[in-house]
């Protein structure tokens, strides 16, 4: 696919690096590579920066002054969405819901603490299960009421112009692996709303690398998850006339390491946190990249791969919601978390 073509605004210099985990590998016996999107630009990095390259270009084409989106109560999505739009010098209005009953803390550290140091413009609170779409919809009437032209970027900013920043990764991604002669066995992520696994999964088969995508689904069940990772796929794939074509085993799903539920902690992800931080001294998140990591820890301990095999873990970010319950990282579940 030729990206050139699409507004896209720059938020990182770089291509992020692949690194290999040499204390990982060796207790794992097998290679073990790592992707650090977590140090993409914007405040604290993060898979997001990818989607709001051509997100915000396409609000900024569109003349918009306002930015809405909305995310749980320590979204890395809406902290780097606002990061985005405090850069562009728009404003940005978040609509947080509360996924995990009386989970939102005004005080709260991590992300929400980055919500109020970034100079977020608004917060609306909703209750967990309402229609976001008409939740921002409400928010944007009343700025458009004052003369604002505002523009919504949905949860996670995966739509068909979102998804770009990962078909653009697979691109880099291919790059890297052509430079550095590596191939890889199997990359792993962690699958939430789609856009990364999807335009990840679109972009490598658009340049024809087969490598399985193995999604840690973070929040819905297998089929739930699959359906949304299919169905946003073929939306990037009609939207952008794109020549793929997917068959049902291209989208793999693993429920296994989600939990009780989004946001959740579990022991799993505590075991994944420290393990990243004491053998690598990388920080993963507790929501997205704690589970992935714990989903790709458990199929490679059930011997799944041989040494000689490499295989990828793609680091989406989110450390900062790490510092929003610091005693359940250190400690374990047992501990209350909020
Ligand atoms: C949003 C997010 C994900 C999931 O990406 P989606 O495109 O929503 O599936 C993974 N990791 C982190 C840290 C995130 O913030």
């Amino acid at each position: 696919m030729d990206l050139s073509k699409f507004n896209r605004r720059k938020y990182t210099d770089y291509k992020t690096p692949i690194e290999y985990l040499a204390n990982l590998s060796k207790i794992l016996a097998c290679n073990v590579y790592i992707k650090r999107d977590d140090l993409l630009g914007l405040a604290a990095g993060g898979n997001k920066t990818r989607k709001l390259e051509f997100l915000m270009a396409d609000a900024m084409n569109k003349n918009c002054d306002s930015i809405i989106t909305c995310g749980a109560v320590q979204s890395n999505h809406c902290r780097l969405t606002l990061a985005a739009a405090k850069k562009e010098n728009m404003a940005c209005h978040l609509v947080l819901e509360e996924r995990v009953p009386n989970s939102y803390n005004p005080k709260a550290n991590g992300n929400n603490f980055l919500f109020r140091l970034l100079g977020v413009d608004g917060i609306s609170l909703v209750e967990k299960g309402a229609n976001m779409a008409d939740e921002m919809q409400k928010v944007a009437d009343a700025l458009a009421e004052k003369g604002k032209k505002p523009y919504i970027i949905p949860g996670g900013g995966s739509n068909e112009i979102g998804s770009l920043g990962y078909v653009a990764c697979a691109q880099e991604l291919y790059q890297q692996m052509y430079e550095s002669k590596l191939h890889f066995d199997a990359i792993y992520l962690a699958s939430g709303s789609g856009g990364t696994h999807s335009g990840l999964l679109v972009g490598l088969r658009d340049i024809g690398v087969e490598t399985p995508l193995f999604g840690i689904s973070v929040n819905r069940n297998k089929d739930e998850q699959k359906k949304v990772i299919s169905d946003l796929c073929e939306k990037i794939i009609s939207f952008h006339k794109l020549p793929v074509k997917l068959s049902p085993e291209d989208i793999i799903i693993d429920d296994k390491f989600v939990g009780r539920g989004y946001s959740y902690p579990t022991e799993g992800m505590v075991e994944a946190v420290q393990t990243l931080a004491r053998e690598e001294a990388i920080l993963l998140d507790p929501t997205y990249t704690g589970k992935a990591m714990a989903g790709m820890l458990g199929h490679i301990r059930s011997n799944k791969y041989t040494k000689e095999e490499n295989i990828l873990f793609l680091h989406t970010g989110g450390a900062p919601a790490l510092y929003s319950i610091p005693e359940v990282i250190i400690n374990g579940v047992g501990v209350d978390r909020l």
